[in-house]
Order: C-alpha cells, then sequence, then structure tokens
C-alpha cells in the first residue's frame, strides 16, 4: 500500500550481526530514517533499487526488521545492494525505491537455511526488476540528486 516508497538517508553502523561473514553485507539506514518510515509498513524483505551518493543504480533486497539491539521495539532498516563495492561507505547517503513485498521475516533453523533463503530472495529480486515496469524506477528522477 506505501510501494513504490522513495526514501533517501544517512548509512549508520549497523549492531555487527556478521552479514558481511555471510557474504551478504546490509547497509543499515541511521535511526532517524527508519523513525520516519511508515509505522505501519509491513516487517519482512522487500526489493528496489538504490543508489551510493551519486553513484549508480543497483538492485537491492530490503529487509525490515524488529531491531534486537533495541529489545525490539524498533524497526531496522537494512539494504544488500546486489553490486560488489571496492569500499565500504558507512556515512554516505543511500537513496532507494523499495517496489515490491517477497515474503515475511522467519526464524531459521541453521545458518545455511538463513543463507539459501536470502539466495532466493537476491533470486526473485533479480528477475522481478527486469520488468520493463520495475525498470522504469531505476531511471527515477529520483536517482539523480541536484548538485
Ligand atoms: P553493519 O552491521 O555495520 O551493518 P554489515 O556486515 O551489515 O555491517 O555490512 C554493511 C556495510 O558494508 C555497509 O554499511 C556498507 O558500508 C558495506 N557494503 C559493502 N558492500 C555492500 C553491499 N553490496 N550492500 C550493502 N552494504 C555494503
Ligand atoms: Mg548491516
Amino acid at each position: 500500500r506505501h510501494l513504490p516508497y522513495f526514501c533517501r538517508g544517512e548509512v549508520g553502523r549497523g549492531f555487527g550481526r556478521g552479514s558481511k561473514e555471510l557474504g551478504i553485507p546490509t547497509a543499515n539506514f541511521s535511526e532517524q530514517v527508519v523513525e520516519s518510515f511508515p509505522s505501519d509498513i509491513s516487517t519482512g524483505i522487500y526489493y528496489g533499487w538504490a543508489c551510493v551518493g551519486n553513484g549508480d543504480v543497483h538492485k537491492m533486497v530490503l529487509s525490515i526488521g524488529w531491531n534486537p539491539y533495541y529489545k525490539n521495539v524498533k524497526k531496522s532498516v537494512e539494504t544488500h545492494i546486489i553490486h560488489t563495492f571496492k569500499e565500504d561507505f558507512y556515512g554516505e547517503i543511500l537513496s532507494i525505491v523499495i517496489i515490491g513485498y517477497i515474503r515475511p521475516e522467519k526464524n531459521f533453523d541453521s545458518l545455511d537455511a538463513l543463507i539459501s533463503a536470502i539466495q532466493d530472495d537476491i533470486e526473485e529480486a533479480n528477475r522481478k526488476l527486469d520488468l520493463p515496469e520495475h525498470l522504469k524506477l531505476k531511471e527515477d528522477n529520483f536517482f539523480h540528486m541536484p548538485e
């Protein structure tokens, strides 16, 4: 109902849940950005487009979840960009458009099950974002920041 949802904000530090060790780094939005999100947006996994600073627009998968660091009273919004970056981009401005919903949050019995679920999410995002109606949003003026 809130989609497509456009959002821009600073990349903050996560809480060392080791996403990088899984090979799946997630850029966490800072707290202020998360608080500006519609409070009734469903938690779960989404797909869309993302760009760091004035960089290229890439496919992404996004997780909106409850943040264990804040005893699950605050949400976290984490973007995995489907692209290999040369460097980390903490403190930079991340622009995203959230386009579609993939699935609700789940608990997994094993790390392997978690990783394979995320790989499925990435595959689904990849497929969906190639649809013409979704490619259109990649070119949206939102991603061309004014000087
Ligand atoms: P944290 O717990 O601090 O969020 P992560 O292990 O989730 O740490 O890694 C996230 C960081 O990795 C991002 O803030 C960003 O600087 C960097 N990064 C590098 N490549 C990517 C990518 N493809 N998608 C998202 N973040 C990336
Ligand atoms: Mg993270």
